[in-house]
């Protein structure tokens, strides 16, 4: 029987709890033992809904989809190294968010809630928004007033009431947590069901090499909700014997916003600055443990790259032909610290349909 396990206490709740996180308030995970059948996830249809036994969601008719996953994986040679690109912008609403919203709001739906709130002014918002809106779910999105209207667009414009809250990010988290007593929180950071759903990425790249682990995946980090879960889907791949290793997973931040690579006598100084990889310039993560370890677990590294390294790789994946957000560069800028051999994935994880604005300022 699978349960919501608190990451403080060790204390067992029943799976279909409607809580985001433990009592005691600590995070929670899901202990949930996943199977993986090749031959029956080999004939289903195209998306990551063809793990299906390996998606925590005990009811068929919950799960709400557009059809989503099953990204591309190709070759190409990038910062002087030859490695798999996974087109992690190729989603419904253009991030990788789409694998948790998919999973986390099919939980929603599974609790019957009718309402969920959310604080997030970039893909995360967006991703929820737009499963919300198919599932018939209202959602509410807490952002800082300061935000421009233009970010805000896509989720507006699926339907998602907006609450602007003036003041500083952290007055922004303090109104959702007020909202989060009364309604669902479908927090891409603290609610478990969401990396159960970006944990499919991992099953994604195993099947696509030929049901094999790569050497090494190199993911741009803020809050974690990739690289936790492509942790988590590897050591479940791992579990149950459909590969024998993990690869190294490298975590890279924006060397303006990079909380990870801080020692606890650095972290209290730490002023994060602007990042033009605005998508993980997360100055407080929610999961830092998780992320520190999902890296020292697999002999990875935490690797930051400079603002001008980010434009330079922005530039040379852009003229690859990957239309990528300035975010996904960072990833492609730490190429050259990575110390692995072998096969490297690297996830182009937003679409630069979504940044025209930045990207012309930026590059043109
Ligand atoms: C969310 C996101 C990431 C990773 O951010 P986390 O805060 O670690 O979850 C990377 N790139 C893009 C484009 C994103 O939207």
């Amino acid at each position: 029987m699978s349960a919501l396990v608190c990451r403080t206490t060790a204390a067992r709740f029943p799976p279909n709890e409607p809580i985001w996180r433990s009592p005691a308030g600590g995070l929670l995970d899901i202990d949930f033992e996943p199977r993986f059948d090749r031959v029956a996830i080999e004939r289903r249809p195209a998306t990551l809904w063809r793990y299906r036994e390996a998606i925590p969601i005990d009811r068929d008719d919950a799960i709400v989809t557009f059809g989503e996953g099953l990204t591309p994986i190709v070759p190409a040679e990038l910062g002087g190294r030859r490695i798999w690109i996974k087109q992690e912008g190729l989603f419904p609403t253009g991030s990788y968010k789409d694998r948790g919203a998919t999973v986390l709001i099919s939980q929603a739906r599974r609790l019957g809630v009718r309402r969920v709130v959310e604080d997030s002014s970039g893909n995360a918002g967006a991703a929820i928004a737009a499963y919300c809106a198919r599932a018939g779910i209202a959602c509410d999105i807490y952002v800082p007033a300061s935000n421009s209207r233009s970010k805000l667009a896509q989720i507006e414009l699926y339907g998602a009431a907006l609450h602007p809250i003036p003041g500083s990010r952290e007055d922004t988290a303090a109104a959702v947590w007020q909202a989060a007593q009364e309604h669902y929180y479908a927090s891409h950071s603290w609610n478990p069901f969401f990396f159960h759903g970006t944990k499919t990425f991992a099953f994604e790249i195993v099947e696509q090499l030929g049901w094999r682990a790569p050497d090494a995946v190199v993911i741009p980090t803020g809050n974690g909700t990739l690289l936790i879960g492509a942790w988590i889907g590897f050591r479940e791949m791992r579990q149950a014997g459909v590969i024998d290793r993990l690869p190294k997973l490298y975590a890279v931040q924006a060397a303006h916003c990079a909380p990870l690579a801080l020692s606890p006598q650095e972290s209290s100084q730490f002023r994060p600055k602007a990042t033009i990889a605005e998508g993980i310039a997360i100055a407080a993560p929610v999961r830092v443990e998780q992320c520190r370890q999902a890296v020292a677990e697999t002999g990875g590294r935490i690797v930051t790259v400079s603002e001008s390294q980010i434009i330079a790789a922005l530039r040379e994946t852009l003229r690859a032909g990957f239309y990528c957000e300035p975010t996904c560069a960072a990833a492609v800028a730490a190429l050259p610290q990575v110390d692995a051999g072998g096969e490297i994935v690297v996830p182009l994880t937003g679409h630069g349909l979504k940044a025209g604005e930045t990207l012309m300022k930026l590059l043109l």
